[in-house]
């Protein structure tokens, strides 16, 4: 199910008010062009009539992936009584379910930054497991680290364009975000992974780059030889 309202927001720029959309939760299958304008980034940004400002917006929300089975709460702060409280709401749910006897068989994720929810949607709708995608992020770097030298990356995002999909290799600089290389993405090495990887293993609601190193470490040796 799909919710959104109309809000009215005052402009930054000329302070005069005007309606917005607000989505509480976004179904990539109901509402598909809502879903794009997710993964492109553009969900957020509101242009006001008046003086034709852009800005963005910020506001939780769920989206659910339906094709693959996958919700993912965007809690708009990366305060983490605000994200525990995300968590706890859905270990109830959760909970609920199984003692109705209908378990939720969706996976779900949390993520409090926009850039993490945009990458997720573009994940997801490209038909990839999140899980397997962050592992091969940590592979990725792993084996250019050489070339990189002392210029690891503070952030790698997946990104994929009609003509490219691949890793995004980013780091911070004075004026915010800098790319600094590109790895290209390889079907081969997702399936290598996707062998390789315990699906039995609950991976719990926090997906990112530090979840897959902490992962390797424990299962190294279902990744040896290569
Ligand atoms: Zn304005």
């Amino acid at each position: 199910m799909s919710m959104s309202q109309k809000e009215s927001v005052a402009c930054p720029s000329c302070s005069k008010m005007f309606d917005v959309t607000v989505w509480a939760s976004l179904n990539s299958n109901m509402d598909p062009e809502a879903a794009e304008q997710l993964r492109t980034g553009r969900l957020f940004e509101a242009v006001c009539p008046h003086c034709g400002e852009t800005f963005q917006l910020n506001y939780p929300i769920l989206f659910h992936d339906m094709t693959q089975g996958v919700m993912v709460q965007y809690t708009a702060s990366e305060d983490e009584d605000v994200i525990k409280r995300y968590l706890a709401s859905f270990k109830e749910q959760q909970e609920m379910f199984s003692k109705l006897n209908m378990p939720i068989r969706r996976q779900y994720r949390i993520v409090a930054r926009k850039p993490d929810l945009f990458e997720k949607a573009v994940i997801f709708n490209a038909g990839l497991d999140d899980r397997i995608v962050e592992i091969m992020k940590v592979f990725a770097v792993g084996q250019i680290s050489d070339q990189l030298g002392d210029s690891m990356p503070d952030e790698v995002f997946y990104f994929r364009e009609p003509n490219a999909e691949g890793f995004m290799l980013l780091t911070q600089t004075e004026n915010g975000m800098e790319q600094i290389g590109h790895i290209p993405f390889s079907r081969a090495i997702y399936d290598w992974v996707k062998q390789g990887f315990k699906h039995e293993e609950d991976a719990g609601c926090f997906i990112s780059t530090s979840w897959a190193s902490w992962y390797l470490e424990k299962h190294q040796q279902d990744f040896a030889g290569e």
